[in-house]
């Protein structure tokens, strides 16, 4: 029979992590190589190819190396891959899969996962992810959805998926819109239509930063007015409930709104932002007043990652375009 190809890229993370002594912490070190060794089942779904291109704990990846794995899994595609599944440390994996999703405008799906469980201890899961999340690359029905991201029998869609627990299995959930589908006795099912997908040209430059300040009671306003001298090009705010800020912050979102993109969104890690409920000082009607835009559904991180793409393609004046708003 003639297989698909599928290639997997592996970044690192808990799915790689092993003690080299007893007693000692997990560290990366398995290979994607050695990881596809170990899950025969492979062989029989497809023609299977593996990269390591890095061992890093998720917190130390970049959006450097971000744009080199993208490149990597475009050439894939070009090279006639059915899919790609790419696998990292869970800590910053639902950034790295908005990243890509506003970045990837292929047909054929990206798939990414991970393992809460580290490779050597009971019941790792790092194994079962990687091929539920290969059943999904190369499933039909996963063309033209963009990037998903497969954890424990669970299909997410990049631009909802968060990390919400901090180490239970049931690590990952799509808040308010749920998982877009399941693995079910190892076929793929989603429960979502195929929306339209427009990627974002890749940017032309990537030393531009863009600041994430989470509001937080009684908070002092000198970081917040420092942003701009500090070389910031843009600033997202994680506010209080459906995007609010006190007073003071407030006042000085006015004055880097003049200057840079502003983007509000919530830390409450559910929901959306308001638009038009508030009129308090600091509420989102006064801030909206004063410049900022509202990041709708966008959590906080993930409207950082929209943010900087659109500025690295000069792109920011249509940032409220991209935002998602109920
Ligand atoms: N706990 C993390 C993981 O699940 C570590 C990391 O993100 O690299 O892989």
């Amino acid at each position: 029979m003639d297989l698909p190809k599928l290639a997997i890229a592996a970044l690192g993370g808990t799915l790689s992590m092993q003690a080299r002594h007893a007693g000692e912490g997990v560290i990366p070190t398995i290979s994607g190589e050695t990881l596809l060794a170990s899950i025969p089942e492979l062989t029989s779904l497809a023609h299977v190819t593996a990269e390591t291109l890095g061992l890093l704990p998720s917190a130390s990846l970049n959006f450097g190396c971000l744009l080199s794995v993208l490149s990597w899994a475009k050439y894939q595609v070009r090279q006639g891959a059915a899919g790609v599944v790419i696998t990292q440390g869970t800590d910053t994996l639902e950034e790295s899969a908005a990243f890509f999703d506003y970045l990837w405008d292929c047909d054929e799906p990206l798939v990414l996962t991970g393992a809460m469980r580290s490779a050597k201890q009971a019941g790792a899961d790092g194994p079962a992810n990687v091929l539920d999340a290969c059943r999904v690359a190369l499933s039909e029905s996963s063309r033209r959805r963009g990037v998903q991201v497969v954890m424990n029998g669970q299909i997410h869609q990049a631009r909802h998926v968060r990390k919400t627990d901090s180490l239970a299995l049931q690590a990952f959930s799509s808040p308010v819109f749920g998982p877009t589908g399941l693995l079910m006795e190892n076929h793929v099912h989603y429960f979502h239509p195929l929306v339209q997908r427009h990627a974002l040209p890749l940017p032309q430059k990537t030393t531009h930063k863009v600041a994430l300040l989470e509001a937080s009671l009684s908070a002092d306003t000198l970081l917040l007015e420092n942003v701009v001298n500090l070389g910031y090009d843009g600033l997202v705010i994680a506010g209080f409930g459906a995007g609010h800020v006190s007073d003071r912050w407030a006042t000085a979102i006015e004055i880097i709104a003049g200057k840079i993109p502003v983007v509000i969104a919530t830390r409450t890690g559910s929901g959306a932002t308001a638009q038009a409920s508030y009129g308090f000082g600091g509420s989102e009607m006064d801030l909206i007043r004063k410049g900022a835009l509202m990041a709708g559904f966008l959590c906080p991180r993930k409207a950082r990652i929209l943010l900087w793409l659109l500025i690295g393609c000069q792109r920011q004046d249509e940032l409220a375009n991209y935002l998602n708003h109920p």
